[in-house]
């Protein structure tokens, strides 16, 4: 490969990606310029199709709104195929201050401004075209042009807008007539008569839409009311206008959303007769347009009224003479007879007719000066007359002459008074054709100065007064006077007791039976705890009682008692040991007492007595051989060893109780020996001398012949005390 061939693939290769980007850099900028219209706000509307004929509905749209605070909407349509049916503003702007203007022809111009800004889509005006039945068989544009556009800001915002089509297709054939018919009173009318009329169908086809026209004659006619029918105008979303500009014409477009009911008044129209004429004039209805909600069509129909009118007679009028009151009281009245200027009155006879039982002519007087006068009150019953004479004829409206009547009426009667003439002439005896008028009097009530009362104020109600005729019970200035207000007495408050009502403070009033009184019910005892009386205690044996009490804790009073019995309490026993009886003391058995009452089983058992023992000796002190001993003789109880006795007894002395004698001196036959004895007991010695020795007679002698005085005396003083002693002995035994 050579470098050019080289250098022509590398140029070729640059101009392919060089293109390729020229290429695509506008398609770059062709999807980004595709999909900015999409997000701008735009209005639009589909296309529709109609038959000749019928109506069509053109709904637009907004899309991709932001903001948008207000708009100026165009919509044109082609007039030589189309007419308006209605145009109304879409939910989309219905917070939004809005105006729908269809007064130019093929024009609806839609304005709306609204505060907050609208956004988003939805449906913005509704326009409702029916085609011309002879409408060319084509497709028709429809224009949708954007005026004025801007944000809540104020600054302008861009809308594009497009318009859409309307296909006529060929008309579709009206079988259905809606036949309407008048309602009119047929009564000749004059000039300004009110003439009435209404138009109504007893078979609408539930037609939806109308167009209702009505042709007079403005020569003999004038609108005065046109209305659509009642029950028209209360039919779902009912719209209508009147055009009523163009003279002799009137048109009332009509639509509904829902159908008219089958029987309809569908127009009320009266005019006012302005033409004064005979003769005859027409008041044409005509319906078209008529479709019911389905946009189908329906042939209308025509009624023609024909209203009678005839030319006001016209009417000479002649100058009047009248019956004119002059003063009315209850019991006089006075009427003047008044001639008016042109009956150019010089002289007549005059007839004043009247209730002879209500009145009573009393007086003819004259009151015109330069006149004579000469009256006949009871000319006949019910007529007086007079005749009037002035030579020169009345130059201005002039009251002739004064009758007086007295009445007889009662109160409130209503009387005719006439009067009638004859030859009445001007100052040349030319009769005068006049007019009569008569007038009607009421009588009027006397009505006293002073009021009457006629209901007593009382305290609380007002009273009233009038003044009072005094020929019936009619009243006038029925007066109300004020009620008095009570007359109050205070009361003061008492406050309930247990049994007795209370009040609060109140008042009441002198005159009537005025109270505020409340009473305040008994407040009824309350009861205190029960407390008890009488009350007698319970012994051990014995029921005791008392009263149970229940007072009023706020008034004492007694409200229950009660007598309720203490059982017997039995007895408190306490109890004791048994004790033994001793020989000087009482003992009992066991037994019970009452720590209450003296209640006891206490038995005593006696004391059992001392038992005497043997008598003891005691002291004893015993007797020697010289001398008496003694001792106690005792007598102890055997139980408790108390002494019960002692007595002191002597022992008497012993005597000595000698041993045998004991020679220690031999006698002699010369010579005395000698002799001794001792006592067992004691140491007394006793001596004696042993005699001499002797032959055997000697030895008497010898016992004898020993014997000295001293020892006879000695054993004469034994003997002696022995007998003493013995009986010493023999007594105290005897005592
Ligand atoms: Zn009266
Ligand atoms: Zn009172
Ligand atoms: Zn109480
Ligand atoms: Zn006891
Ligand atoms: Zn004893
Ligand atoms: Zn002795």
């Amino acid at each position: 490969m050579s470098d050019k061939v080289f250098n022509k693939k590398i140029f070729a290769y640059i101009v392919a990606v060089v293109l390729s980007v020229f290429c695509f850099l506008p398609c770059l900028c062709l999807v980004e310029a595709e999909e900015q219209p999409s997000e701008a706000p735009t209005v639009y509307a589909a296309d529709v199709s109609v038959t000749q004929g019928s109506g069509t509905y053109i709904y637009v749209y907004a899309k991709n709104f932001a903001d948008v605070s207000g708009l100026d909407l165009f919509v044109r349509y082609d007039t030589s195929a189309f007419t308006l049916g209605r145009a109304t503003k879409g939910s989309f702007i219905s917070s939004a201050l809005c105006d729908v203007n269809a007064e130019t022809a093929g024009e609806i111009r839609l304005s709306y401004v609204s505060v907050d800004g609208v956004s988003g889509d939805g449906l913005i005006l509704t326009v409702l075209l029916y085609s011309e039945s002879e409408a060319e068989i084509k497709d028709y544009k429809v224009d949708i042009i954007v005026g004025d556009c801007y944000d809540s800001g104020l600054n302008s915002v861009a809308v594009s807008a497009s318009g859409c089509k309307i296909t006529v297709k060929e008309k579709q054939q009206i079988t259905e007539t809606v036949t309407f018919y008048s309602r009119y009173e047929d009564v000749t009318k004059r000039k300004g008569d009110e003439v009435a009329l209404s138009f109504y169908t007893y078979n609408s086809h539930g037609f939806a839409s109308a167009d209702f026209e009505i042709n007079f004659d403005d020569e003999m006619l004038a609108l005065k009311s046109v209305s659509l029918g009642e029950s028209l105008k209360n039919t779902d979303s009912a719209t209508f206008s009147v055009n009523d500009k163009t003279d002799g014409y009137v048109k009332i477009s009509y639509a509904a959303l829902s159908a008219a009911p089958s029987y309809v008044t569908v127009l009320e129209i009266s005019f006012t007769v302005i033409g004064d004429k005979d003769g005859q004039t027409q008041i044409e209805f005509i319906s078209s347009a008529l479709y019911n909600s389905d946009l189908t069509a329906y042939n209308g129909s025509k009624s023609i009224v024909t209203v009678n009118t005839e030319e006001i007679p016209s009417v000479i009028v002649y100058p009047k003479i009248s019956l004119k009151a002059h003063s009315v009281t209850y019991s006089e009245v006075e009427l003047d007879i008044f001639a008016e200027k042109d009956t150019l009155l010089a002289a007549g006879d005059f007839f004043v007719e009247f209730n002879a039982e209500e009145y009573e002519c009393v007086d003819i007087v004259k009151i015109f000066d330069g006149s004579m006068i000469v009256g006949n009150t009871a000319f006949k019953a019910g007529m007086a007359r007079l005749s009037f004479i002035y030579e020169d004829g009345i130059s201005g409206d002039t009251a002739i002459a004064r009758l007086r009547f007295k009445v007889l009426a009662p109160c409130e009667t209503k009387s005719e008074f006439s009067i009638s003439g004859s030859k009445i002439t001007d100052k040349d005896f030319n009769e005068q054709i006049v007019e009569y008028v008569g007038t009607t009097i009421v009588v009027p009530h006397d009505f006293s100065n002073e009021f009457t009362t006629d209901e007593q104020p009382t305290c609380d109600t007002s009273g009233s007064k009038s003044h009072h005729c005094s020929r019936c019970a009619a009243v006038k200035d029925v007066t109300e006077i004020d009620a008095l207000g009570h007359e109050y007495i205070h009361h003061e408050a008492k406050a309930p007791t247990c049994v007795e009502i209370g009040w609060k403070a109140y008042d009441t009033c002198s005159r009537c039976n005025y109270t505020t009184y409340e009473e305040i019910k008994a407040k009824g005892h309350t009861k205190a705890v029960a407390v008890e009386e009488n009350r007698i205690e319970a012994t051990c044996l014995e029921k005791g009682q008392y009263d149970s009490v229940v007072y009023c804790s706020v008034c004492n009073e007694e409200l229950s008692r009660e007598k309720k019995i203490i059982e017997a309490l039995g007895h408190d026993y306490i109890h004791h040991k048994a004790k033994a009886p001793t020989c000087v003391e009482i003992g009992w058995e066991a037994y019970d007492t009452c720590s209450r009452c003296d209640y006891t089983t206490y038995k005593e058992i006696s004391e059992k007595g001392h038992t005497k023992a043997a008598a003891v000796e005691e002291n004893k002190i015993e007797a020697t051989c010289l001398e008496d001993g003694h001792y106690d003789s005792v007598i102890y109880c055997s139980v408790c060893n108390e002494e019960l006795s002692r007595e002191e007894k002597t022992i008497e002395a012993l005597g000595h109780e000698y041993g045998e004698w004991i020679v220690d001196l031999e006698p002699t036959v010369s010579a005395e020996g000698r002799e001794y004895r001792k006592c067992l007991r004691c140491e007394h010695r006793e001596e004696r001398s042993v005699e001499k020795l002797k032959n055997d007679d000697e030895e008497l002698s010898g016992c004898f012949g020993t014997l000295d005085l001293t020892s006879i005396v000695m054993i004469v003083a034994i003997m002696l005390i022995c007998g003493v002693f013995v009986k010493v002995k023999s007594r105290k035994s005897n005592r």
